[in-house]
């Protein structure tokens, strides 16, 4: 028998967006624990906007397990929020997707690292260079000598957790980053992303850096726009459907699909995407939908791979930012889909 940590990591009841919120307990287990072992627990509701003070019992359930490198014998738990009465609490929407492990998503979680109140490579007044070096960019003047650092523990944190990590680049801004995480199984998918924020914020904390997900966090003084990109968080998907049979017909029914729900897809995309969705720095306007073959200023981008395959494959909407959800994301294009007959 071994003593585990295991650390509890749940979404708080903020709006409009959850933060992370994890604790330890300690369990003993002949091996490392599965999930159908790990034990419910409970929090204080009052602390997180889940609960009235006067009964703030909120409970703890395991969704989710993932070896943690950084502790010994370390676990790290996701888990859904219940209320006490074992029903589904509102702020957890995980409990509401419609699931389908057929249906695989990769989600491009871009983000900037803030020291200071600014990115990395901004000096205290003023900005550094223009954009056009940063992205995939070498060298101390592009990356300066410490993000790097984290990304690539970070990424070794993940692949130690199990998370399907798929690569990271810089990107266009400076201090702002991306890493993609691919999944099979809309949850599945989804609570990689969340534990992968969860890895990159704590550890974070030891360089004294924040991770902000803001999805347009350098803006002018009136909210203006300045010539540098915000955040997405691209969201790739494909259903069986489409990888295996596919077709032009389908694909403009789905297109249609898409355009008619414009306003509920939005409307989980994250906050502030006003700011973002601008028709510039690669993007659409917020109240347009519109599809491109290899188009990034489109709301979906269609891979080459797609029509070459003859409709065939994944497709990328373009429109989620970094601060979204992917539980709803995935939530609301799997809703989309479902609406398109296959037949
Ligand atoms: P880009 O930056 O050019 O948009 P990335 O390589 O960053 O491209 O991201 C592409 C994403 O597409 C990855 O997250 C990958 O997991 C995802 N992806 C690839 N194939 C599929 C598929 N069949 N279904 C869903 N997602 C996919
Ligand atoms: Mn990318
Ligand atoms: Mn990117
Ligand atoms: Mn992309």
């Amino acid at each position: 028998m071994a003593k585990y940590k295991l650390e509890y990591v749940w979404l708080d009841g903020y709006k409009p967006v959850q933060n992370l919120r994890g604790k330890t307990q300690i369990k003993e287990f002949a091996s490392f624990p599965k999930l159908e072992e790990l034990p419910l627990w409970g929090f204080d509701g009052s602390s997180t906007r889940q609960a009235p003070g006067g009964s703030s019992d909120c409970v703890l359930k395991p969704v989710a397990v993932y070896p943690d490198s950084t502790r010994k014998n370390g676990v790290l738990v996701m888990c859904e929020v219940l209320n006490a009465d074992g029903t589904p609490h509102v702020s957890n929407t995980r409990a509401t997707i419609l699931d389908d492990e057929d249906t695989w998503f990769g989600f491009e979680q871009e983000y900037f690292l803030y020291q200071d109140g600014r990115p990395l490579g901004f000096p205290e007044n003023g900005y550094p260079y223009p954009q056009g070096g940063y992205y995939t960019g070498v060298g101390y003047k592009n990356v300066g000598s410490v993000a790097r650092e984290i990304v690539e523990e970070h990424l070794d944190l993940c692949l130690d957790a199990g998370i399907n990590h798929e690569g990271i680049n810089a990107e266009v801004a400076s201090g702002q980053w991306e890493f993609q995480i691919f999944g099979k199984g809309s949850k599945k998918a989804a609570d990689d992303v969340w534990m992968a924020r969860y890895l990159l914020i704590r550890l974070c904390e030891k360089y004294g850096i924040d991770v902000e997900f803001h999805c347009k966090p350098l803006r002018g003084p009136y909210n203006e726009p300045l010539d540098w990109n915000g955040s997405g968080m691209h969201s790739n998907f494909s259903t069986k459907f489409m990888r295996e049979v596919g077709g032009k017909e389908y694909f403009e029914k789905l297109m249609a699909a898409f355009a008619k729900n414009m306003s509920e897809h939005v409307a989980v995309y994250g906050p502030d995407n006003h700011f973002r969705l601008t028709g510039l720095h690669e993007t659409q306007s917020i109240d347009k939908f519109t599809w491109g073959i290899a188009d990034r200023g489109s709301s979906i981008r269609v891979p080459h791979s797609f029509i070459k395959a003859g409709y065939k494959g994944y497709l990328e909407d373009r429109r989620p930012n970094s601060a979204a959800n992917p539980y709803d994301v995935a939530s609301r294009i799997l809703k989309t889909i479902a609406e398109v007959p296959t037949k």
